[in-house]
């Protein structure tokens, strides 16, 4: 579903990826782990479109970024670590508005329904998104995700900031789209997390992917000592 083929950025004279090789499937939840500076964003807004590749190319259901950066904005749904949605506009309003730039016109119930379906609690949906927690705007960025039937999700630092409840429910809305078929890319500095959701670990170093790991073969510690050898 997901796949980059010698994947390669260079800024200016910086190498910033190097031929990064990665495929990730249907319903699987990859946990890309690395040190500040390893590749992780750079990965990201390259499958994004956002930024070019120096060379290689990146796809989605087989999708060449490259050549069809328009059809992958279809397929892709992107969380940022801070979700931008409009302060003054209510949940269910926010979600309206980008289900309709991406081209979906649900009726309230509809969208009242897909909020629910990422836990957001019914209460918050007619409240404007300036009283909500980092945690119920990342919900309605994943109701968005949700609204648009993205096939792939791409999370930068998702449970940065989020505090033990908030990690704990964002978790098991991850799991649940990794078994209706989603594919998830999440880069994170969170191993405990990495460990309990993911499916998929990998671990970058100076943007080569040096580990590629089913994550049912570790433990958190585990995993925290293999990371703490391999950067
Ligand atoms: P973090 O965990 O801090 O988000 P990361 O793994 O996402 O780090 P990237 O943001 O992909 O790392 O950065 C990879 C390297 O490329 C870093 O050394 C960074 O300084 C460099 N870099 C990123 N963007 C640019 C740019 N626009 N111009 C020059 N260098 C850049």
């Amino acid at each position: 579903m997901l796949k980059t083929i010698n994947l390669h950025k260079k800024y200016n004279d910086f190498t910033a990826l190097k031929s990064l090789n990665l495929e990730i499937q249907e319903g699987e939840i990859f946990a890309l782990l690395g040190q500040n500076g390893a590749g992780k964003s750079t990965t990201i807004n390259i499958l994004l479109g956002l930024i070019k590749a120096t060379s290689g190319d990146a796809f989605i259901n087989n999708i060449s970024v490259k050549e069809h950066p328009e059809k992958i904005k279809k397929h892709l749904a992107y969380i940022p670590e801070t979700v931008l949605l409009y302060p003054n506009l209510t949940g269910i309003e926010n979600l309206d508005f980008f289900s309709k730039i991406a081209g979906f016109n649900y009726d309230k119930s509809e969208l009242s329904a897909l909020l629910k379906r990422t836990g957001l609690q019914e209460i918050a949906h007619e409240k404007t998104l300036g009283g909500y927690s980092k945690g119920m705007r990342q919900k309605v960025g994943i109701a968005i995700a949700l609204a648009k039937d993205a096939k792939v999700l791409l999370l930068d630092e998702p449970t940065s900031g989020l505090d033990p409840i908030a990690t704990a429910e964002f978790t098991e809305i991850v799991r649940q789209l990794g078994n209706e078929g989603r594919t998830v890319l999440m880069a994170t500095h969170d191993i405990f997390n990495a460990v309990s959701v993911a499916t998929n670990i990998g671990i970058m170093k100076q943007g080569e992917l040096v580990q590629n790991l089913p994550s049912k073969a570790f433990s958190a510690e585990e995993l925290q000592e293999l990371y703490l050898k391999t950067i």
